[in-house]
């Protein structure tokens, strides 16, 4: 190659070169951000491809960020397949279970939702993608207080936080269409029944603390029967009771 064809060249490979390395995140003060395709791979490999349908489900999936709901140290590990802490001995579902539990609420965007259990604020936020609005309650105060932030920073504006023993469920608001509950209890709290609307559907994982628990799906029909079908197993952290 002669030396004026190089000159013209150099330009260019500057151009390819400075490209490179902005992408990688050397040279700029900005890091890069990933957490889309994140979350296009989590949704495809750990979501659709276990039998996930819902198109509302898998979209609010994909656009919620989850790593603004993890602590900051593991703030990399946001996407993986698997739950993680939170803090205060409770943790953040994994992806998978979110959706799940997601989709068996049957959700639309009339919809009118109860949660036991904010944690974090990341199944409210999934939630809200979908429901017109969404309440829950956390018995922890730092995990309420934090996750309201956290919410409040992202724009959720339809999500209602309280401070309270969700065993009593949010009379207030009552009655709802679908409550979910995302701590393990012995038994179904027959308040949070009494709060579901006819026709209304909860998800709630029953059985003992620290071990394998059912997840239940319950069914209020119009007639006021309450129908129970077992969806899964899976190990979530216990209701507790105020003064546990
Ligand atoms: N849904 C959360 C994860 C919840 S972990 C998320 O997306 O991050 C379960 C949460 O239930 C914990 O934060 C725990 O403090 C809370 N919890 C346990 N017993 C409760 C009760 N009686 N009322 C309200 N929240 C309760």
């Amino acid at each position: 190659m002669n030396k004026l064809k190089l000159l013209f060249r150099a330009p260019v490979i500057l151009i390819i070169l400075s490209a490179f390395f902005s992408l990688i995140g050397i040279g700029s003060a900005m890091p890069v951000d990933l957490s889309a395709d994140n979350r296009k791979y989590m949704v495809l490999n750990q979501i659709e491809s276990r039998g996930i349908k819902d198109r509302n489900v898998l979209n609010a999936m994909e656009n919620v960020l989850r790593h603004e709901f993890v602590p900051g140290e593991i703030r990399e590990l946001a996407y993986e397949d698997r739950p993680l802490p939170i803090g205060y001995g409770q943790t953040i579902s994994q992806p998978y279970i979110v959706a799940l539990m997601t989709e068996l609420l049957k959700l639309d965007k009339e919809s009118r939702v109860l949660e036991v259990g904010t944690g974090s604020g990341y199944q409210a936020a999934v939630l809200s993608e979908i429901a017109k609005e969404v309440y829950t309650v956390e018995i922890i105060k730092p995990l309420y207080e934090e996750a309201s932030e956290t919410l409040k920073d992202l724009g959720y504006t339809n999500i209602k936080t309280s401070h309270k023993d969700g065993y009593f469920g949010w009379e207030e608001h009552s009655p709802y269409d679908a409550i979910i509950v995302t701590c393990a209890s012995e038994f179904i709290p027959p308040p949070l029944i009494t709060q579901l609307k006819l026709g209304g559907v909860m998800c709630i994982p029953v059985g003992p603390p620290f071990k394998v628990q059912q997840l239940v799906l319950v069914k209020k029909e119009k007639d006021g029967d309450i129908k129970t079908n077992i969806i899964t197993f899976v190990r979530f952290v216990p209701l507790t009771r105020t003064g546990d």
